[in-house]
């Protein structure tokens, strides 16, 4: 006999396949749409309300329904991550093809309603029910780094809660974003009846953030990005989830495993051309082993730049603070672009399959306190480990983020994490540990991070809810 879950699987199955037979999904080239078409809005009041309608129809519809509805996002995202993922590179222009296909895989293990939980107490006065309840319409804002699978998590998340979301894409990821809305919800449709269980701004602004940020329709914010926009939604009038920015600090000192540390900081920090929030920024090594951390990071895809080519790719990817004591300014040109490309941009020739770009620096270099979101890293010479997270304590800047340190001293482990406070810290591993990539636990596009939620999850998207019965119901 079949389980359920195989059952949604199936049916799931039958339905891409027809969409598929018929030509596909209405594409986001095509001149035949009309607003509102399959979840995609110009205007903000029509999109909270498709997505308050869709909400309704979500509670009042089985937990199978919405079982297919999570299982048909996984499904699109996993068998079309090709095809959805050269879509987003062509884009976007940032990041890597490998990766945002693999980004796309990786939905599949986003938590969905096994993570939902109902508690019970019993007792002489009878018996209270804690359930975790959806909170209606949540406005989604997404970030270009990772356009459609952070969506796509999102969606995942918030649905399997009772939720609906508007998203407001970044303006640079909207396509990709606006066609993954399409086939979701067309699939949704075909295999449940359940209408814009996601809702999209297909030209999305700076306004139409704020509309969603202000709208009496919208009871939840999630935010993903940087600076701006998690200051923004730090602001409005109403709850925000913030999954802000990082520049996450790397220690290591002179008990590490140098190949491991060299082979975990290549595998962060060129993930998707260092486009990762969590992704290794900068390198705090100290002086003991620093050379030889440089020359392992050279077997591992690595490419060492010399004093003067750093100096040469740090003045293309930064000018000046436009204002005393304030910050360079990140060419966004450089963003996301392969490391070969970088080197050729200051005359560097590096060999085939160079994944990231390093070199010696001070901590003055930009480098080191800003978000480079590109494949070059800077190393810093530390005199111990103590020096190395006292540094790495200031340029992550009390973001509490992500921090990641390679050592076997478990006193300097535990020091570190203590000190650093993030919401993330790994050892002896990749970035990417965290978040189940190569680590335990589960993972997520949207890490809330000021407001202190973390790896976000279904749960997350929640209010508590109790209800109580007085004097009866308990059967023991
Ligand atoms: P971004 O801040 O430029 O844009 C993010 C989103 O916010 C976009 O949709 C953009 O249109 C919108 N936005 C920007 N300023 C706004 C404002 N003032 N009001 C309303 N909306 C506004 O960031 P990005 O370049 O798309 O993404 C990279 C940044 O996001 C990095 O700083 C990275 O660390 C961060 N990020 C964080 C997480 C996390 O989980 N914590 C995940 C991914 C990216």
């Amino acid at each position: 006999m079949q389980s359920t879950e195989e059952a949604i699987r199936s049916v799931v199955q039958e339905v891409l396949s027809q969409l598929n037979n018929r030509g596909g999904y209405g594409s986001a080239s095509s001149t035949s749409q009309r607003d509102g078409d399959w979840g995609v809005f110009s205007c903000v009041d029509q999109a909270v309300a498709a997505a308050n309608d869709a909400q309704k129809q979500l509670l009042n519809s089985t937990l199978e329904d919405r079982a297919k509805a999570l299982e048909i996002v996984r499904q699109i995202c996993d068998t079309q991550a090709e095809e959805l993922g050269r879509m987003e590179l062509e884009e976007t222009k940032i990041g890597r093809l490998d990766h945002k296909i693999e980004k796309l895989h990786l939905i599949k293990s986003i938590p969905g309603m096994e993570f939902m939980k109902t508690e019970a107490v019993s007792g002489d006065n009878g018996v209270s029910l804690t359930e975790y309840a959806p909170f209606g319409v949540i406005g989604a804002i997404t970030p270009v780094t990772h356009s459609l699978p952070t969506l796509a998590c999102n969606f995942i998340n918030m649905v399997a809660s009772g939720n609906t979301l508007v998203v407001n894409p970044h303006p640079g990821g909207a396509k990709i974003a606006c066609e993954g809305v399409r086939r979701f919800n067309q699939a949704i449709y075909q295999a449940t009846g359940l209408q814009n269980l996601v809702t999209i701004l297909g030209t999305p602004t700076l306004e139409s953030a704020d509309a969603i940020f202000n709208h009496r329709g919208v009871p939840l914010l999630c935010v993903t990005g940087g600076p701006g926009v998690a200051r923004a939604a730090l602001a409005a009038k109403k709850r925000a989830i913030v999954a802000g920015p990082g520049n996450p600090p790397v220690v290591v000192d002179e008990t590490a495993d140098l190949e491991n540390a060299a082979k975990s900081i290549i595998i962060g920090a060129a993930y998707d051309n260092n486009l990762l929030c969590i992704g290794e920024k900068e390198v705090f090594a100290v002086d003991s082993i620093f050379n030889e951390l440089m020359s392992a990071m050279g077997r591992h895809g690595g490419y060492q730049l010399n004093d003067q080519q750093v100096a040469q790719l740090t003045s293309l990817a930064f000018s000046p603070p436009t204002e005393p004591g304030g910050h360079a300014v990140l060419n966004r040109d450089l963003i996301g672009k392969d490391a070969s490309v970088l080197a050729g941009m200051i005359g560097v020739s590096v060999p085939a399959g160079t994944q990231l770009l390093y070199g010696e620096t001070d901590t003055n270099n930009p480098f080191v306190p800003e978000e480079q979101m590109m494949p070059f890293v800077p190393f810093i010479r530390c005199r111990n480990a103590d020096h190395g997270i006292e540094l790495a304590k200031e340029f992550e800047h009390g973001f509490r983020h992500t921090s990641m340190i390679h050592s076997r001293n478990i006193e300097t482990i535990t020091k570190m994490g203590r000190i650093m406070d993030t919401t993330l810290f790994v050892q002896n591993g990749p970035c990417g540990a965290a978040l189940g990539n190569g680590g335990e636990g589960y993972g997520s596009f949207s890490i809330a991070t000021p407001t202190g939620e973390g790896v976000t999850n279904p749960m997350t998207f929640t209010r508590f809810r109790r209800s109580t019965t007085v004097g009866h119901f308990r059967v023991i």
